[in-house]
């Protein structure tokens, strides 16, 4: 997550972050293994990560949605920039096909870099606003929860 961190990663936003990531991935047949968040010891930012197999996550479309949909819960709850994507998901979007920011800088007229992924990704991190947020919570009290946790608070959220 090392991209222009330019704000406090505060718990609360780390929490959302990983929950949006693992709640899609279940949503699209992905089986979430782990998902943690912890505090760094030097700059006290809190950060966190999800282990996941199989599902539709080699379709570029799902996947896509799944690595976004961290940033983009940042930026629908947090205030945080669309453009502004974390550093290990940006690697992982641009790998996948994303246009780089440098490139699509050339073409001011774009709101952003990546339009049709936000309306999809924001679209879907809305419609399971429940789920993320009750696995946040959980995971805001944890630190850790394990696949099977993550499973549960879904289902318990709808
Ligand atoms: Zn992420």
């Amino acid at each position: 997550m090392g991209k222009r961190i330019q704000y406090r990663m505060t718990l609360k936003r780390a929490a959302d972050h990983e929950a949006a990531h693992a709640v899609l991935a279940e949503a699209y047949d992905s089986t979430v293994t782990l998902v943690v968040v912890r505090q760094t010891k030097k700059t006290k930012q809190w950060v966190g990560f999800n282990r996941t197999k199989g599902g539709r996550m080699d379709h570029p479309v799902p996947s896509s949605v799944v690595s976004y949909a961290g940033s983009v819960a940042e930026t629908l709850w947090h205030g945080e920039s669309r453009e502004n994507v974390s550093g290990g998901d940006y690697k992982m979007l641009v790998a996948m096909g994303m246009p780089d920011q440098a490139m699509t800088a050339r073409w001011p007229h774009m709101a952003h870099a990546w339009p049709l992924l936000w309306r999809l990704t924001a679209g879907e991190v809305r419609r399971h606003a429940k789920e993320i947020r009750r696995v946040s919570a959980a995971l805001r009290r944890r630190k850790r929860l394990t696949g099977d946790q993550v499973r549960a608070l879904i289902a318990k959220a709808r």
